[in-house]
């Protein structure tokens, strides 16, 4: 993936209103730094919750990448994985590579999480020992989701293995039925 130019094709499709509103398509965007984004969205909510965050976050994001494989159903399983990923790339989340993709297993990873990076980093300066903190494998799991249903097959479920909030070199996601 050509991640420069992912980036700037998605910067150079944003719409901005006479009101200051920024929208990809209809979507209302937002510019906001790492450390903010991380916190608020990952560590925060882990440190107060623990693992009961996990499940809420995992239905919630599900729901979120099963939304855009219907929006891209057209485009079939793979690509629309792959749309989604893109996209998560042009919002400078890290730079997703897909490894394997077959008919009951999908792996990627992910090179400079935010999330990993920053919600470790808040972990650690905090004293906890981070868990792996990545919530791309459950869109993931959303829009394989989407088409397993469709196809009447097993359902997927995701496992981050390797987490940059951990100390690994990048994430790393097993996603199966
Ligand atoms: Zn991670």
């Amino acid at each position: 993936m050509d991640i420069e130019k992912v980036v700037k094709e998605f910067l150079s499709s944003l719409r901005i209103t006479e009101d200051g509103s920024l929208l990809y398509g209809d979507e209302r965007m937002v510019f906001t730094n790492s450390v903010l984004m991380s916190i608020a969205f990952v560590a925060a909510p882990y440190e107060r919750f623990g693992d009961t965050m996990t499940a809420i976050y995992r239905r919630s994001i599900e729901k979120y990448g099963r939304k855009t494989a219907e929006e891209n159903e057209h485009l079939g399983a793979k690509n629309a994985l792959e749309h989604l990923l893109k996209f998560f790339a042009a919002l400078g989340w890290g730079r997703p590579e897909i490894t394997e993709f077959s008919e009951s297993r999908v792996s990627f990873k992910v090179y400079s999480s935010l999330y990993g990076e920053e919600a470790g980093n808040y972990l650690r300066f905090k004293g906890k020992e981070p868990p792996a903190s990545c919530p791309f494998g459950y869109a993931v799991e959303g829009v394989l989701n989407y088409f397993a249903e469709k196809e009447r097959k097993p359902s997927f479920i995701s496992q981050e293995v390797k987490c940059g909030a951990k100390g690994d070199e990048f994430c790393e996601f097993i996603v199966f039925r």
